[in-house]
């Protein structure tokens, strides 16, 4: 269904997305080394991942590592493993069909062991990632096929303390050749700065890197999407108020499903439904912008007001932010600023405009800026 409102684990119920998909198949087919899927929040990158892995026909581990920030706002090799159990022991039966024994991918690793129908972390040995995917492109190797590591939302990994995975990404890439990493990141620039793509002393510098951006949809995709999901449900909707969802929505995959899931499934009104993705969505991007700004909430906030007012220009914004703050700021910070929203995918800039990339941020901070 394409309104369910989980990420989709199926390609049919995935909305057009073939020219990603079959350059991220293609792109493994070939044996690259490392993958780095972009897009902003609810584009649909997690969906892409899931419903291509399951049925791309490579066995891989698909690694959540938000998840693992958000209960421990730390990460540990140790917390990866357990992620890595987990995804195992839900998904034997993918193994299972495509024929191999996940008992022997996991023996040699030492690091888990299965109980029953489940795989758990030996808590008791101390063993390296790199040692672990080691294995997997050995087990890979062995088996005539390629390995797939996925780290969604991988810019959480800075979050470790002394161990560098870009570094360890790095090494995989020149030692592993069976093995396939494929990271995602909503904070695109944050992610390209963990990863130090762009820094010629880092050890990724210079590789060739297979980069796929998801965009959001175009009006005509988004159309197109909203008829398919009705007609699914055998329900049919008035143009004019597709119309304003689309106006109103910005081409978000992640907020027109939100829509579709209560007009057509929970069967509310177009109004009612509409107000309930501003509601409910609105909670969710002030919480993750909370988090965002907090290191300079005054300023930032006062910047993404200036621009929900219609200024778009550095100079607009600057002259708005100081008079609204009544300091001054001198201009690198000020850019800084401006680059640190960019780099979390809240603002993109376009030739010398700045603009909020998502209609529910625009939303939440004047809400924000009310209360
Ligand atoms: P991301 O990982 O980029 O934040 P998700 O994959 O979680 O995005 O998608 C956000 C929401 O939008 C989910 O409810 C998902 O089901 C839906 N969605 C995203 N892209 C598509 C698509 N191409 N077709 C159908 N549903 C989609
Ligand atoms: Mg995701």
């Amino acid at each position: 269904m394409l309104f369910d409102i989980r990420p989709k684990s199926r390609l049919k119920d995935l909305y057009d997305r073939e020219k990603e998909i079959d350059e991220l198949r293609q792109s493994i087919d070939l044996g690259e080394p490392l993958i780095i899927i972009y897009g902003v929040r609810r584009v649909g990158k997690t969906s892409l991942l899931r419903a291509s892995l399951n049925e791309f026909g490579y066995p891989y581990v698909l690694i959540d590592v938000r998840e693992i920030f958000e209960e421990h706002s730390y990460i540990t090799k140790n917390h990866l493993y357990e992620q890595m159990a987990r995804f195992f022991t839900s998904n034997l039966e993918l193994f299972e069909k495509l024929g191999y024994k996940i008992k022997d991918l996991l023996k040699h690793t030492r690091a888990f062991h299965i109980s029953g129908i489940s795989i758990e972390v030996n808590p008791s040995v101390n063993i390296d990632l790199t040692s672990i995917i080691r294995t997997f492109n050995d087990w890979a190797k062995k088996h005539n096929t390629r390995f797939i590591i996925a780290f969604d939302e991988a810019q959480y990994l800075r979050f470790s303390g002394a161990t560098r995975y870009n570094g360890i990404f790095a090494w995989s890439y020149d030692n592993l050749e069976n093995l396939t990493i494929i990271v995602t990141g909503s904070e695109i620039g944050v992610l390209r700065d963990f990863l130090k793509l762009d820094d010629p002393k880092a050890p990724l510098y210079g590789r060739y890197v297979r980069e796929i951006i998801l965009n959001k949809f175009t009006p005509e995709q988004s159309r197109e999407f909203l008829k398919k999901g009705f007609n699914e449900l055998g329900i049919n909707i008035p143009d004019h108020e597709i119309d304003e969802v689309i106006n109103k929505l910005d081409g978000i995959p992640g907020w027109l499903t939100l829509y579709g899931y209560y007009r057509g499934v929970q069967k509310l009104d177009h109004r009612k439904a509409l107000d309930k993705v501003f509601e409910i969505g609105s909670k969710l991007v002030i919480e993750e912008l909370e988090k965002i700004i907090a290191p300079s909430k005054q300023r930032y906030l006062a910047i993404l007001e200036a621009i929900t007012h219609g200024a778009t220009k550095w100079s607009q914004i600057k002259t708005y932010v100081e008079y609204k703050t009544k300091t001054r700021i001198a201009d690198k910070n000020f850019t800084d600023l401006l680059k640190k929203l960019v780099k979390y995918g809240i603002i993109e800039k376009q030739e010398d405009q700045y603009k909020i990339t998502d209609p529910l941020i625009v939303y939440a901070i004047k809400a924000m800026v009310s209360r």
